[in-house]
């Protein structure tokens, strides 16, 4: 009686969720853009976090990498400091109900609405051999925040879009079938930082981006003081933060920045040459990534110990995954 009370009057923790697709091997921007503000948050909200290794199948592939790809990235997040005592981690394909309520979403779902997706429209654009999993990507999505009962889906400007879609799809099974899902929240988390390509300071730094522009959370010392001091900049000498008229040295401010907590403006005036700069940039960059590397290196000591972890968490949360099918199940008129 007691125990009834207390669970039906006492709130429960606000739960997200974070996905991570394993399309390549991690980067600083996604360190300073998801990961640190997922590690942070973990403490006062119940944090899922996932690889989407399904997601990673909407795209040309090569199954050999993304094997890599699935355990480097987990073993990562791990290095970086989520705790899988106090969060979830798991792979997506390890719980097999992502799928299955995948396929009932997409029976709540319009073709129209998956057609007019802007990233559908920018990814499948002038290619040839378009994957159908690429149009239903969003609908898989929706299933992912909505078998876990999410309240509140941390999302950058390129998912505004989709966290939309899921919601109405959400709302629409509930007004249909009956109140099934919770319908999730976006919140868009502060943006520490969007680094841009180190070789070409008009483009973001990304996972699938040329080795050159890109610092791998993975890559030695030595591949970072090559990378940066290589990176593209301007023909002028003054260091000043101007996004716009100097794409290439505002990006290594904001990278100084973010590596130290501070405001790239002011950082600027202590700087008298680009090389002066390359080289703080280094510093810092080696700094952030000594610890979580180190610690990557003694979890890779032992191989089994991040797929251990990927199917605990599968195995924490798979009740609750069982209980939203069968939910959407029994309103959709399955026996
Ligand atoms: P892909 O090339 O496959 O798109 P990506 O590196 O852009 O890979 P995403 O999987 O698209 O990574 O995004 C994962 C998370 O990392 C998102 O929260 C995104 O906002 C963040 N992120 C990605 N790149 C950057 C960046 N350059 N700066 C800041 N945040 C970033
Ligand atoms: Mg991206």
């Amino acid at each position: 009686m007691t125990i009834a009370t207390a669970a039906t009057t006492s709130p429960r923790t606000t739960r997200r969720i974070t996905g991570l697709t394993p399309s390549g091997r991690l980067q600083l921007g996604n360190l300073f853009g998801a990961i640190h503000p997922t590690v942070s948050d973990q403490h006062g909200t119940d944090t899922i976090v996932f690889v989407s290794d399904l997601h990673a199948l909407t795209l040309d592939h090569d199954p050999r990498r993304l094997r890599a790809a699935t355990l480097e990235n987990a073993g990562l997040l791990l290095a970086a400091g989520l705790d899988p005592r106090r969060s979830v981690l798991y792979a997506q394909s390890g719980l097999p109900e992502h799928t299955e309520l995948h396929y009932l979403l997409e029976c709540a779902t319009q073709y129209g609405e998956a057609r007019r997706m802007i990233q559908f429209k920018e990814k499948s654009a002038g290619r040839a051999g378009v994957r159908l999993s690429l149009l239903t990507y969003p609908v898989l999505m929706a299933a992912d925040i909505l078998l876990h009962d999410i309240d509140e889906v941390p999302v950058g400007e390129d998912q505004s879009q989709h966290l939309e879609l899921a919601r109405d799809v959400a709302v629409r099974f509930n007004a249909r079938y009956g109140k099934t899902f919770v319908v999730p929240r976006a919140v868009h988390p502060r943006l520490a930082a969007r680094i841009m390509d180190l070789a070409d300071p008009t483009r973001k730094m990304s996972k699938t981006g040329a080795d050159a522009g890109t610092l791998f959370l993975l890559d030695p010392p030595d591949a970072i003081r090559r990378k940066v001091m290589r990176a593209v900049t301007d023909g002028e000498r003054e260091v000043r933060y101007d996004p716009a008229a100097k794409p290439g040295v505002a990006n290594l401010l904001e990278i100084l920045a973010a590596c130290l907590g501070e405001d790239p403006t002011r950082l600027a005036g202590g700087f008298s040459s680009y090389g002066q700069l390359k080289a703080a940039v280094v510093d810092a960059v080696c700094e952030v990534l000594r610890p979580i590397q180190a610690r990557y290196g003694e979890l890779a000591r032992d191989p089994g110990y991040v797929q251990a972890v990927l199917a605990e968490g599968a195995a924490r949360v798979h009740g609750r995954a069982q209980a939203t099918v069968r939910r959407a199940r029994e309103a959709i008129g399955l026996i």
